[in-house]
């Protein structure tokens, strides 16, 4: 780059750098989804199309960025985990939240006719912010996780029985919203069984736990040992390599409990 007398205004620009050492946590989030799904009619509680897709956006940006080491999503949000090692841009938070959440949206136009086939995408078109957080231990990173995946089955609960109100209990939005206004889950899964038929155990797991990305190594599943192996040009390029070979995994299933962690003790090491 040529100097000029202009290039003192690069001063103005903020470091960035988010801590070293952490778990970078980028959350996505659709911008105006209720509306976004009016619009294309997503079916309600749960549209597989749009479920579908977003995993599809998701699994587009893990193989993008391979320093990412997991995504967790439910309803029109992702959370990308960066393992702590990243130096992507520096760890430069707007470096890497933007461009997570550009990947990602281009990731969810490309494939939208895919899923909602022959339906055509047209402004508004689907938008998302993006945010990213620090988690220092391994033990707040799960409770991260666990934070979204409650949420998850606590909205899934409720819009699973309001739609059943609604749907087939021919109430009114605000009948339903009335009705179930201070009810707790015990109530609701009541109300499932006793008029709807419907045993909430037995709705999908891909409503009731969301969706977790992962890549199945394979090849070196080994955990790694707490003695730190040196760090040579070779071994970072194989590793490179292995991360970009292996297949992402998409999973239904409770993050929450240590046994989806101790199968694959890979993930996080
Ligand atoms: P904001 O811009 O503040 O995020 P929002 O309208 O996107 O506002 P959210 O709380 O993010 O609000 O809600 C997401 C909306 O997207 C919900 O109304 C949800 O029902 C809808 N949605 C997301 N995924 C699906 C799906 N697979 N099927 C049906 N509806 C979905
Ligand atoms: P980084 O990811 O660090 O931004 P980069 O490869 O995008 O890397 P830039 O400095 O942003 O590097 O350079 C942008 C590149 O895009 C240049 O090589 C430039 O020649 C090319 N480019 C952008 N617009 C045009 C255009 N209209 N015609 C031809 N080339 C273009
Ligand atoms: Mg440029
Ligand atoms: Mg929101
Ligand atoms: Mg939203
Ligand atoms: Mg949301
Ligand atoms: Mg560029």
């Amino acid at each position: 780059m040529a100097n000029s007398k202009y290039e003192y205004v690069r001063l103005f620009e903020q470091p960035d750098a988010l801590l070293p050492n952490t778990w970078i946590v980028v959350r996505i989030d659709g911008r105006g989804f209720h509306k976004f799904s009016k619009k294309y009619d997503f079916e309600k509680p749960n549209d597989r199309r749009a479920v579908d897709l977003m995993n599809a956006a998701a699994r587009g940006v893990m193989q993008e960025l391979h320093d990412l080491v997991l995504a967790y999503g439910v309803s029109d949000e992702f959370s990308f985990v960066f393992h702590p090692s990243t130096t992507l841009f520096e760890r430069r938070e707007s470096k890497l939240v933007s461009t997570i959440v550009s990947t990602f949206t281009s990731y969810y136009v490309f494939s939208w006719g895919k899923y909602f086939e022959g339906v055509d995408l047209a402004p508004p078109l689907p938008t998302f912010d993006g945010r990213a957080v620090c988690y220092p231990s391994v033990g707040n990173l799960r409770d991260y996780l666990s934070w979204r995946q409650v949420d998850c089955h606590i909205n899934n609960l409720y819009n699973t029985t309001f739609w059943n109100l609604v749907q087939k209990g021919g109430m009114n939005t605000t009948d339903a919203e009335k009705e179930l206004a201070g009810t707790v889950s015990a109530d609701k899964n009541e109300i499932l069984f006793s008029r709807f038929g419907i045993n909430y155990n037995n709705e999908l797991d891909v409503w009731k736990k969301g969706s977790v990305l992962f890549r199945e190594v394979g090849l070196s599943t080994e955990p790694s040992t707490a003695v730190p192996v040196p760090v040579t040009k070779t071994a970072i390029n194989k590793d490179a390599k292995l991360k970009k070979k292996a297949q992402v995994i998409i999973m239904h299933t409770d993050v929450i409990k240590d046994e989806f962690w101790q199968r694959r003790p890979w993930i996080l090491s």
